[in-house]
């Protein structure tokens, strides 16, 4: 049998950059960005924080550098945080959260939705001032849309609900935005309206919006002078980075399509369940699929030329830019011939 031309669902990060990105980049005006300032990468910033509605925001070669420098800034050594289960900063960024930024991880439960912790499990966790030997709770730290969840989304009210439970603690707020704009798509508003007056936002141009490299942690003036010290010290000073914000900047002139990779995962669940799969019914671009064996799965479906990645003991399967609604029917028909 002729082996079969792999068809790539193991995440949205796994885009080629387009010929425009690519035109882009070649053409970038740059600069030393330690130094002053790289005029490509203060354009994409400008422009990520109007989009978010906060004052400005900060290029970081990747999304955990963004998080860690948030964490970092938000909490005193020892001090406890909170976030929802499965959280990519608990499982995903190697403990830096704690090691690096000195946090007390506290997982909170999924009990208003998947991926979502209820106001009422805020106000729990928080506590209140104790005595001087008890442990702190200072921040909270929510994700939307939330990865291990598989791709879903806290609505605009929701967010408000939570972002006023943690005020009401005296916490702080950092949100992962890594895809709040499959978020913002979903819901069909603006990406700010999914932000409020959080302390801190990290939002990735390099998952579905298929930037190669990129992302911005973002909030007020303050935050963002901080934020470059500390970028500095963990080594993300890049000096002519103007030439990775170029294509970024393109990256954001395709928000609108995400709702293309939101139709195909609704096209590949529907599929995969009328072959007798278990899977989520996804709000964004990732399907999580229940099975027995998930490496002994992933075995079959590598050898089927459908690439995807274990997560959170299922399945996951990550619909993106350079996946097509033809590849998705290609998958469907090779798992139904199989
Ligand atoms: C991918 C991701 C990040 C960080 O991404 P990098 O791979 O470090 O760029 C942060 N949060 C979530 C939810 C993610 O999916």
């Amino acid at each position: 049998m002729a082996t079969l031309a792999p068809i790539d669902l193991r995440s949205d990060t796994v885009t080629k950059p387009t010929e425009k990105m690519r035109a882009a980049m070649a053409a970038a005006e740059v600069g030393d960005n330690v130094l002053d300032h790289d005029p490509t990468i203060r354009r994409l910033e400008e422009r990520v924080a109007e989009l978010l509605g906060v004052p400005a925001a900060l290029w970081t070669p990747s999304g955990s550098m963004g998080n860690l420098i948030a964490l970092t800034l938000h909490l005193r050594r020892g001090e406890r945080f909170l976030a929802p289960r499965g959280a990519h900063v608990l499982d995903h960024e190697l403990g830096t959260a704690a090691w690096l930024a000195g946090g007390m991880p506290e997982v909170l439960d999924w009990d208003a939705a998947p991926g979502r912790p209820s106001p009422a499990a805020v106000r729990a966790a928080a506590g209140g001032p104790g005595p001087y030997y008890a442990l702190r709770t200072t921040l909270l730290c929510v994700e939307n849309t939330h990865n291990a969840a598989g791709g879903v989304v806290t609505p605009v009210e929701a967010h408000a609900e939570l972002l006023a439970a943690a005020r009401a603690a005296g916490l702080r707020v950092h949100l992962d935005g890594a895809r709040i704009w499959h978020a913002a798509v979903a819901l069909g508003v603006k990406p700010s309206a999914l932000v409020g007056d959080v302390d801190s936002v990290q939002v990735c141009t390099s998952k579905g919006l298929g930037a190669p490299v990129g992302s911005l942690v973002a909030g007020s003036v303050e935050f963002v002078t901080e934020a470059r010290r500390v970028r500095q010290m963990l080594g993300g000073g890049v000096r002519q980075g103007g030439v990775l914000a170029a294509a970024g900047l393109v990256a954001l002139d395709g928000i609108d399509r995400l709702a293309e990779d939101h139709a195909n995962a609704a096209t590949l669940a529907d599929g995969l369940r009328d072959l007798g799969w278990r899977v989520t019914r996804p709000e964004t671009n990732i399907v999580l699929a229940e099975v027995a064996d998930p490496p002994a799965t992933l075995h079959r479906l590598a050898g089927l030329g459908v690439l995807a990645t274990p997560m959170s003991g299922r399945v996951r399967f990550v619909t993106h830019r350079d996946v097509t609604a033809a590849d998705v029917r290609e998958v469907i028909r090779r798992l139904g011939a199989a």
